[in-house]
């Protein structure tokens, strides 16, 4: 579904992705994990085109991605992304952060829109807070609204960068679990975490990535018993 290949990007000197070669299938959770620095936001902002890169290819769905305009609009509707931070208009309800996309971008009616994101934030248990601004959740909560606000746009792959990083020890699951909710119900999903629990359970790949390079690819399971190379075993010995 997503597939990029040869990427290279430099921002100045420094070639923050270099030679980047990655399938991500209909279905599949990959977790990419790494030390700072070592260019898992700027993957994903590659992905979802939010950054340029000088070489290589990246396509979705077989559709190559688009340069500007309505296509590139169009395509990054197809692609989701939560952010550490929550991004949530501060200005408008829950409920109108989660139909303002689908109504704006996707052309849904707005009663319409309104019934779907109901049922979104059912899912991932904040109904009740529906007519509430941002300021007013949890930083959970908020992250949950988020989540949902990407869903409401029917995104083909859902990009995940560091979701839980600026919670709140005790909300951390709470969001974990709606995101292993999502994995299991065959969400193509990419996800940039240090939560080692959620990777073993709702990842089929793990990525590693130093040095703006994907340096070992595989299980969970492989790669937290068996780290093949010095930079994994050294990062897994700080993290674990
Ligand atoms: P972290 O775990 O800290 O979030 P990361 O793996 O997500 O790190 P990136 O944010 O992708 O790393 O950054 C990779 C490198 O690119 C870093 O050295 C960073 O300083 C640099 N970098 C990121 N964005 C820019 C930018 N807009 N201009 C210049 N350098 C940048
Ligand atoms: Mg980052």
């Amino acid at each position: 579904l997503v597939v990029l290949e040869g990427v290279n990007k430099h921002f100045g000197d420094l070639h923050v992705l270099q030679d980047i070669n990655l399938t991500v299938h209909e279905g599949e959770v990959l977790v990419v994990i790494g030390p700072s620095g070592s260019g898992k936001s700027t993957l994903c902002r590659t992905i979802n085109r939010l950054e340029t890169y000088e070489s290589g290819r990246i396509s979705i769905g077989g559709e190559d991605l688009p340069e500007e305009g309505k296509a590139l609009a169009r395509l990054r509707a197809d692609v989701g992304m939560v952010f550490q931070s929550f991004n949530l208009f501060a200005h408008k309800t829950i409920l109108e952060n989660v139909t303002l996309g689908p109504v704006k971008v996707r052309g849904v009616k707005a009663d319409q829109a309104k019934k779907r994101a109901m049922e979104l934030l059912e899912r991932v248990g904040v109904a009740h807070q529906s007519a509430k601004y941002p300021a007013q959740l949890s930083g959970g909560q908020q992250q949950r609204v988020a989540i949902a606000r990407s869903l409401a746009m029917e995104p083909r792959v859902m990009l995940f960068d560091e979701p839980t990083s600026a919670l709140d020890p005790e909300m951390i699951n709470e969001v974990l679990d709606v995101m292993v909710q999502l994995a299991k119900s065959g969400m193509t999903m990419i996800v940039v975490t240090h939560e080692m629990g959620f990777a073993r359970k709702a990842a089929d790949r793990v990525v590693f990535m130093a040095d703006g390079a994907i340096v070992e690819s595989n299980t969970p399971e492989e790669f937290f018993t068996n780290p093949q190379s010095a930079r994994a075993k050294d990062f897994l010995g700080k993290i674990l």
